[in-house]
């Protein structure tokens, strides 16, 4: 079971939602923190890290004493990230999408495969509950290939718990894709509601089954509420807004923690999710 908690925009809740609700239902749960370009989940999860592994994407390097810049590794990369100009070739690693095309057609054999460093995952645990993420590294712009990485550590049994960057870009797709449900969190304002349109249109169109959470619900207006009914998006859960639950999150404290009347809460989300992943299998 794979649940993606995802937004159309930063600063709803998400991460709120996901940690609370990996750390309610404990063991045999993992926590994937997919937003790998500013990961936070661990600063309330606390986990104790036991591997870190660097990943990194294969780009072109060139030998120049066998190229005779026959210019056929520039014409078939479709990102420009290698060009023949003048009498050299140069590569750009930070374009290169490591698709192995520029390798594949070079006649001469002068491309070997170099690397370019994406960032690192780091896994651990925190009690029975089982932790990773990753951290893209500062300059580096693709990171969609770490988020794989990160998916990779999903283990095929028990419960799969993804928060997924904001947006509906790549990296969210990347974070989503094939996951069995996708609960989305926003809030009542103008801008929530935008960007919870485009975030459900994504969803809908990968096919995958999605719920709302609505987080400082009682401010705002109703308008969200009535998008989610006109469009069949069950609401699964409100959270109003409450001083506590501010302070606790900046302070890196659990909700569940700080006002442990919110664990059956998020049990009863998770039981929903469940509702609504079986009723769609039968
Ligand atoms: S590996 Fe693919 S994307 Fe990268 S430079 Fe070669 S052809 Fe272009
Ligand atoms: S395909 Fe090979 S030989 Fe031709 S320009 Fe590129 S690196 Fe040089």
């Amino acid at each position: 079971m794979v649940i993606s908690i995802a937004s159309g925009k930063g600063g709803t809740g998400k991460t709120t939602v996901a940690t609370n609700l990996a750390v309610s239902l404990g063991k045999g749960v993992q926590l994937l923190d997919c937003d790998v370009e500013e990961p936070n989940a661990h600063l309330f999860i606390n986990p104790v890290f036991e591997k870190t592994e660097v990943i990194a994407a294969s780009v072109p390097e060139v030998d120049e004493e066998k190229c005779t810049l026959c210019g056929k590794c520039g014409e078939i990369c479709q990102f420009k990230a290698i060009v023949v100009i003048g009498n050299t070739v140069l590569p750009f690693p930070e374009l290169c999408h490591s698709c192995g095309g520029c390798m594949a057609v070079c006649p001469e054999k002068a491309i070997r495969e170099g690397e370019r460093v994406l960032g690192i995952t780091e896994a651990g645990r925190r009690g029975d509950l089982e932790f990773a993420h990753g951290r893209l590294r500062v300059g580096e712009a693709m990171s969609p290939p770490l988020i794989r990485k990160v998916r990779s550590l999903s283990k095929s049994d028990g419960i799969t718990i993804i928060d997924a960057p904001p947006g509906t870009s790549c990296p969210v797709i990347a974070s989503i894709k094939d996951a069995d449900f996708v609960l989305l969190v926003t809030e009542p304002t103008p801008f929530g509601l935008h960007d919870l349109k485009l975030a459900v249109g994504a969803v809908r169109i990968l096919g995958i089954p999605c719920g709302l959470v609505i987080n400082r619900s009682d401010v705002g207006d109703d308008r969200v509420r009535k998008y989610a009914e006109e469009v069949g998006l069950p609401i699964l859960m409100e959270i109003p807004f409450d001083r506590r639950i501010a302070v606790a999150y900046s302070r890196g404290q659990m909700l569940v923690d700080v006002m442990p009347e919110w664990k059956e809460k998020f049990l009863q989300l998770y039981e929903r999710i469940l509702t609504l992943v079986n009723s769609g299998k039968e």
